[in-house]
């Protein structure tokens, strides 16, 4: 169930949340600290169609209205009395609250400084409340390993449990919850009206990670990242997953540091395959018992796949996708070729255009950098003096050069441009660079950010799957998502 809690102040707003809530919420949350005049408490919960909890939180718990505790406790039973369906009551004020008839009592802990050492005691001392109707615990999310200790509570549960991670990292407790076996999950009604850090809008739950079709055979994936917040991967993936009707969800993991702890971890839940994004493609390879040739040549993997004996299995699909993106345009064997950049794309793309014997060059910030990639592909480092005096036939950014908010600049000058050449652009934010832009108005043929980024996850969802991608729903969703 998700619950959507009311940060609203007055009556009247608080009308029109509940009106908004009940369209999204299996039950809302009345937050009486919040209220201005928790009186009107009455008349929410009798507005709602949904069921109510009603809470009073203490300060240092998260509240914003410091109360003597004995006056709090008197709102609570008011509003038990006024019908809520659930009161929310701290663990070490349970002894003082007396048995409702009519009203589920949650007994909760919260702990907004971090990940308690004593976490399952605190949560098994609740369970054990006889006022217990439901156990909640809300705590601080220190490392992303803290959430497999919240699943593995909710797994061995025998009574209703609500157990969620705050804050950035416990985003992934937050949706996964239903697979464990969650009582539910807290979302907002709208960004900004959080009650708690970490909470994303219901519709967010909904729509981009499927929050309803989560059940403890939902099968886990995710994408490897740092920061990961705006990553469009769990957005592609997830729409793919719906459109083919698999019983799978994508996680946006946040992994700071040595990512290789992490997987060793997570093979408890267990999580059948991953994207790998900045900074991990390098340091993942230690945790893979296999790595296809070509990814084993660019020293990088954006691919995990787990094999039916629990082995990893590390590809490259960025490689594959920018090449054939190119392919579609122009047949590379012997065309002179300039990469843009020495990072880990420039890598993927630089061993792609080797195998297809195409001529390489590479122009880098760090000249050095372009140096060493172009030794290993047979290629030759250039200045960029130097690029302006060659005819290229494809051109391929990957630097981040022009990417948004710095729309206004560009790696290559115009003035290089032939008509026909092929203008590629690792950059899918705006979806045409300033490079892309001058490179049409010369009759170059331009290739965005986002044809690669589709093919990149096309085929890691053909991976893992087995299934053909629905690149055509990938791509609109993605393409939906960049117009906002
Ligand atoms: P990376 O490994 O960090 O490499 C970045 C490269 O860009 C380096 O060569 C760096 O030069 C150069 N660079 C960065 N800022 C620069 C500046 N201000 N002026 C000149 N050169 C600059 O990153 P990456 O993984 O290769 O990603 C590069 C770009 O490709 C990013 O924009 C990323 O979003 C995009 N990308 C897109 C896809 C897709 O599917 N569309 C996939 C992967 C990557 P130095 O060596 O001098 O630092």
């Amino acid at each position: 169930m998700i619950c959507i809690p009311l940060t609203t102040k007055t009556e009247t707003d608080s009308l029109a949340a509940i009106d908004a809530a009940n369209k999204h919420a299996d039950i809302i949350e009345i937050r009486l600290d919040y209220l201005d005049d928790p009186n009107c408490a009455q008349k929410l919960i009798k507005h709602s169609t949904v069921p109510i909890i009603a809470t009073w939180r203490k300060i240092e718990d998260g509240g914003c209205n410091d109360c003597n505790d004995n006056i709090r406790l008197q709102w609570l039973q008011k509003a038990a009395n006024w019908g809520a369906n659930y009161i929310d009551v701290e663990l070490e004020y349970a002894d003082e609250f007396p048995p409702q008839s009519n009203t589920k009592i949650i007994v909760s802990h919260h702990d907004f400084k971090g990940f308690p050492n004593d976490f399952e005691t605190i949560l098994e001392n609740i369970r054990k409340h006889p006022l217990c109707d439901i156990a909640k615990i809300a705590v601080k999310i220190d490392k992303i390993q803290d959430n497999l200790r919240i699943f593995q509570a909710l797994k061995t549960s025998k009574k209703e449990t609500i157990a969620l991670g705050m804050g950035e990292l416990g985003l992934i407790s937050r949706i996964a919850t239903k697979k464990f076996g969650g009582y539910l999950t807290f979302a907002s009604l709208t960004k900004g009206t959080e009650s708690a850090p970490g909470q994303i809008t219901a519709s967010e739950l909904r729509n981009r990670f499927r929050y309803d079709k989560i059940n403890t055979d939902t099968k886990i994936y995710g994408i490897i990242a740092n920061p990961v917040g705006h990553s469009m991967s769990p957005d592609i993936h997830n729409a793919a997953f719906d459109k083919l009707n698999l019983n799978c969800l994508y996680l946006p993991f946040k992994v700071d540091g040595e990512p290789n702890a992490f997987i060793e971890d997570f093979k408890q839940i267990p999580v059948y395959g991953y994207s790998v994004t900045i900074p991990h493609k390098e340091s993942v390879q230690k945790s893979l018992s296999q790595i296809e040739p070509l990814a084993q040549q660019i020293g990088a993997v954006n691919t995990i796949v787990m094999q039916k004996n629990n082995e990893l299995h590390g590809y490259n699909s960025d490689c594959w996708a920018a090449i054939n993106a190119v392919e579609n345009k122009i047949n590379l064997t012997d065309k002179n070729c300039l990469i843009i950049g020495a990072g880990g794309a420039a890598r993927a793309i630089a061993f792609g255009l080797q195998s297809r014997q195409a001529n390489i060059s590479i122009c880098n910030r760090t000249f050095e950098k372009a140096q060493n990639l172009a030794k290993e592909c047979n290629g030759l480092a250039i200045t960029q003096a130097e690029v302006q005096s060659i005819k290229w036939d494809v051109i391929l950014n990957t630097t981040s050069v022009g990417m948004s908010p710095n729309t206004d600049e560009t790696p290559f000058d115009k003035n290089g441009f032939t008509p026909n050449c092929v203008v590629f652009d690792a950059i899918y934010n705006p979806l045409e660079t300033k490079l892309l832009k001058e490179a049409n108005s010369k009759q170059a043929k331009t290739i965005n950010g986002v044809e690669m980024f589709i093919a990149q996850g096309a085929r890691q969802f053909e991976l893992w799957t087995g299934a053909k991608a629905p690149k055509d729903i990938m791509q609109n969703v993605m393409l939906a998502k960049l117009k906002n």
